[in-house]
């Protein structure tokens, strides 16, 4: 069979990654969560103290870049890959509220997207891929077969974060997180360097009212009936 690269891009929290990881273990592919490369150069500017009350001293971060070592190592227990920062496993402390609430400052660095972009173009040359983030379907793989652009709800996301996170043991209040998700799509939307829009070949898709299986499914046999058509 033929294999695609499928690109989903939307906004923080709204189910991107779930269904990239379901639709990449169903056709075999590679799943990459691009949101993770972005935590982790955050996690490297916090740790290196280029972040002080939210704001990213940017040309120290711009001069580290070459320092700021990436990689995803499959978990065989999880099913999925996990990121590593300089060969240390970051995968819990870049899903903190810490690392969420400077993100979007350090995405909006050209440079940073520069070099992320180079990694993540480079993992996707055999195509078999399925990457989720902000940018992918415009920007990193525009010629991607198959675009998926996810919304819902501020608020039905906040809720799926806040539950998230409580999971995870982390003491965060709902108004918090509606907040910071709202913040988010609000810097991600009007930055300069590749701001997150809907791709024109892109289907939009609302999840706030589907259930994960339907979500699936849908999406499963739209990518089954565009790798038939490839082949
Ligand atoms: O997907 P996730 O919510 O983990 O992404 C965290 C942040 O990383 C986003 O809010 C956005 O600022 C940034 N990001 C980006 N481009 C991507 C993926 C994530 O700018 N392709």
């Amino acid at each position: 069979m033929k294999k695609i690269t499928i690109a989903i891009d939307g906004f923080s929290s709204t189910g991107k990654s779930t269904l990239a990881k379901q639709l990449a273990k169903k056709l075999h592919y590679i799943y990459v969560d691009t949101g993770a490369m972005y935590r982790a150069v955050t996690l490297f500017a916090m740790k290196a103290g280029f972040v002080e009350n939210g704001k990213i001293d940017k040309n120290p971060l711009i001069g580290s870049l070459d320092d700021i070592n990436l990689k995803f190592v499959f978990n065989a227990d999880l099913g999925y890959a996990e990121m590593y920062l300089n060969e240390e496993n970051v995968e819990k402390e870049i899903r903190t509220m810490s690392v969420s609430k400077n993100v979007s400052q350090v995405s909006e660095i050209e440079e940073v997207r520069k070099k992320l972009v180079a990694m993540q173009q480079l993992m996707g040359t055999d195509k078999g891929i399925v990457m989720d983030g902000r940018d992918i379907g415009t920007v990193v793989f525009p010629d991607a077969e198959f675009k998926i652009f996810m919304t819902a709800s501020p608020e039905k996301r906040a809720v799926r974060r806040y539950k998230e996170l409580l999971d995870r043991g982390e003491d965060v209040k709902y108004a918090d997180i509606l907040e910071n998700v709202q913040k988010r799509d609000y810097i991600d939307s009007n930055r300069e360097f590749s701001p997150l829009r809907k791709a024109n070949d892109a289907i939009e898709f609302d999840n706030s009212d589907l259930g994960l299986e339907d979500q699936f499914q849908r999406m499963y046999e739209h990518a089954l009936r565009i790798i038939n058509k490839e082949a």
